[in-house]
């Protein structure tokens, strides 16, 4: 009943993209839940319908065996490490892998929100800790995480970028505009900077280095309609800034392969749309600016000092 109102208001208002708009997009995975083997046939299927589509590879950003969200679906669903592990060389086959980072003040109690670390509570000695533990799990299993990294619940701030640089990453997916996934420091960040929607640019955390930022745009799992994904969309394109570059993104485990696969072939079709993967990103093939900021040194001494106060 929902579905057929939705068409009626749609057929009533239709939604379209605006005309002067240039979009240029990647999908990103925040992979969680692959130790289910439902879960996974489905993303490998999906993966490999969305290159049959646009000609690229999806980004499936994974999390480490020793995650303790992961750890316990893994027992939940008799999956080993090193069966995880095969799962992700696998799907490394038909995507991309990167790093998906959730941190936790308290691992054992990683079902309730409170012990997550996410926007504006976090410890850098348990950030610091989990983050290095998740890298030698990666490199454990020879898991590539080719410098590409996308935060669990959005989570960003300059700890978490020192880590990344100091690590080797090049390419991050976490900042957004959309309601959806708001982080303050990504957002005070991007309004201090005027950065607009679907603008690259590239952060130097002073003395540490640099890392590159693809914004993610909205989300794309599950609605059967194309008109959704265009009136999210429309929501946080700028109008002075209609040449956008940016990612889909979504859940593993809430994809709706079919409604999804619809969606990018219709992009696809639209003379304005064209699509990028983490290949065209590393090798620098795509013709894009990242606009240069930086982040003072100050700001995280002063940062640093009070996060352990
Ligand atoms: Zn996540």
């Amino acid at each position: 009943m929902k579905q057929d109102l939705k068409r009626l208001l749609y057929t009533v208002r239709p939604q379209r993209l605006p005309r002067n708009l240039v979009l240029t997009t990647g999908y990103v995975f925040h992979t969680e839940e692959v130790y289910n083997d439902d879960i996974f046939r489905r993303l490998f299927d999906f993966c490999k319908g969305y290159t049959a589509i646009t000609g690229k590879q999806a980004i499936c950003t994974v999390m480490s065996g020793i995650s303790p969200k992961v750890r316990a679906g893994m027992r939940l669903f008799n999956c080993s490490e090193q069966k995880l592990a095969d799962l992700y060389h696998q799907l490394s086959s038909v995507a991309t892998i990167g790093y998906h980072g959730h941190f936790y003040f308290n691992a054992d109690l990683h079902q309730r929100h409170e012990a997550e670390i996410r926007s504006n509570n976090f410890s850098i000695v348990q950030l610091t800790e989990q983050f290095s533990n998740d890298l030698e799990w990666f490199k454990k299993h020879e898991l590539n995480h080719n410098d590409l990294y996308a935060g669990g619940w959005w989570f960003m701030n300059q700890h978490l970028l020192s880590l990344l640089i100091k690590a080797g990453f090049k390419y991050d997916f976490s900042f957004s505009k959309h309601r959806f996934f708001l982080n303050q420091f990504s957002l005070d960040f991007m309004i201090e900077h005027e950065i607009k929607t679907g603008e690259c640019f590239e952060i130097e955390v002073e003395t540490i280095g640099k890392i590159r930022e693809v914004q993610n745009l909205i989300g794309s799992s599950s609605s059967a309609f194309f008109e959704d994904y265009v009136r999210n969309l429309k929501r946080i394109i700028h109008p002075a800034h209609p040449k956008v570059v940016g990612m889909f993104n979504s859940h593993d485990y809430d994809l709706h392969p079919a409604n999804a696969l619809n969606f990018f072939t219709t992009l696809k079709q639209l003379p304005q749309v064209s699509f990028f993967d983490a290949a065209d990103l590393l090798d620098g093939r795509l013709n894009i600016d990242f606009r240069p900021t930086v982040l003072p040194v100050h700001r995280l001494q002063n940062d640093m000092l009070a996060s352990v106060r």
